[in-house]
């Protein structure tokens, strides 16, 4: 409670503008993901890895656009390749244009793709990968992770973070229940439970088109795959003539040059992107195999869109494609280490209930000793510390993302001291929490 009112008596001007928004725009947000009781804080701008909100104040961003701003707040090679399309090429086209291909054949290269298609969101890229692999397979249901989060396509909304007590005890698990959405039956299994997927497919697999998953769940916070799994889960899609889509929207870049397919060495047939391949402007692209991307060409799925692969994305991606080398996104990635091994240090030191989870350039403290392996582990972490620790750092400058299931992002514009000012902050909680 004296956090929440230390958040009131510091953010007066976030909260006037939410009660006028709120007028206008439901809960005063333009996604509902923008929202948290009772208002969420207003940023007017941004730059490298700090916003400034509508109070004046300086806030450490460590959600990065939830993981969209993996360039950084004003990338210098962003703006610049994007001032360039406003002033000198225009910003719609609706024709093929060199740019979109130069940078779908960068894309294809870095994500050994054999084609792609860009789209505006990750909801959009979602919804084609899986009409795609419906398509492809002529079958109708998919199999999706219990708990995991794909964007607002329909066939997708379920089992996403449900509550504990609408999906039953673990040992009767909602997963058995077919729901039927869009008359595709959606099945749902556990993360890293290979056994249940395998019966899943042994007893339907001739309804299946795809498994649909992130190969590192970052919507649970992180969830890492047990050794083996994912191999496992290729080899039992193989087995039944099912696909595999790997949602990496969150992964991508974040997670190393290639995304985490390639970290993980688990190749799906096709693979959605997102977030972190367009610098802040909104890009993504859904790809795979030249075999499953027939049904593009020869119209077994159409593919559509007025924006998809504009000038003005094409511009900005172009420079994600030339900034994301290996070195840079190595250097970020150890300062995400050097952050992480410095709060494993503070929860030794304080002893606190507590771990950390890193991922390439993602990491995240979970509030339980126990490893999360899936959903319902989870759930069984301490969401109370969890939203203290977030509401901390809020009032003392760091922004990490709301909501709690989502994790840090240090971005290529983070440095060592900026992450100094997480730990520096979390080490003031510690000493409060003891
Ligand atoms: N897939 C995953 C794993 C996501 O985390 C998200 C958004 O957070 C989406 C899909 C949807 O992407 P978008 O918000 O761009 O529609």
């Amino acid at each position: 409670a004296a956090e929440w009112e230390r958040f009131t008596a510091g953010t007066p001007a976030s909260g006037e503008h939410n009660a006028r928004a709120s007028t206008t725009l439901p809960l005063g947000v333009t996604s509902s993901f923008q929202h948290w009781d009772p208002y969420p804080v207003s940023i007017v701008s941004a730059r490298g890895a700090w916003l400034t909100d509508v109070d004046g104040r300086r806030l450490l961003d460590l959600s990065m656009g939830f993981g969209a701003m993996l360039v950084g707040h004003l990338n210098p090679l962003v703006v610049q390749r994007v001032t360039h399309a406003l002033e000198e090429t225009g910003t719609l086209f609706v024709t093929p244009s060199p740019t979109a291909t130069e940078v779908a054949e960068r894309f294809k290269a870095r994500f050994g793709l054999g084609m792609l298609r860009f789209t505006n969101s990750g909801t959009e890229s979602l919804m084609y990968a899986v009409r795609s692999a419906r398509a492809y397979t002529g079958r109708k249901a998919i199999i999706k992770i219990e708990g995991g989060y794909h964007g607002g396509y329909d066939a997708l909304q379920v089992s996403v973070k449900p509550a504990l007590e609408d999906i039953g005890p673990a040992e009767a698990p909602i997963p058995d229940v077919p729901f039927d959405v869009e008359a595709g039956t959606v099945y749902v299994t556990p993360y890293n439970d290979l056994p249940y997927l395998t019966r899943l497919l042994e007893e339907h697999a001739s309804e299946v088109a795809a498994v649909v998953m992130e190969p590192v769940v970052e919507n649970l916070s992180i969830v890492l795959p047990d050794a083996g799994y994912l191999a496992g889960v290729r080899a039992a899609c193989d087995a039944h003539g099912v696909l595999l889509i790997f949602d990496e929207v969150k992964t991508g870049l974040t997670a190393g040059y290639a995304g985490a397919s390639q970290r993980l060495g688990v190749k799906p047939d096709l693979v959605t992107l997102a977030k972190s391949i367009g610098g802040g402007l909104p890009l993504a692209a859904f790809g795979g195999t030249d075999e499953v991307m027939q049904v593009v060409v020869d119209g077994r799925m159409a593919h559509f869109g007025t924006y998809n692969g504009n000038p003005l994305v094409m511009a900005a991606a172009s420079a994600v494609d030339e900034l994301c080398t290996h070195e840079a996104l190595d250097a970020a990635e150890a300062v995400n280490v050097h952050a992480l091994t410095a709060i494993d240090a503070v929860i030794a030191e304080y002893e606190l209930p507590a771990h950390t989870v890193g991922f390439g350039a993602k990491g995240c403290v979970t509030w339980s000793t126990r490893p999360v392996r899936n959903y319902r582990d989870y759930k069984a972490t301490d969401f109370g510390v969890a939203e203290l620790s977030w509401l901390w750092g809020v009032n003392r400058g760091v922004l990490t993302p709301p909501g709690l299931d989502e994790q840090w992002l240090v971005s290529l514009a983070h440095t060592d001291a900026d992450m100094d000012t997480l730990v520096g902050e979390f080490t003031d909680l510690a000493k409060a929490l003891r």
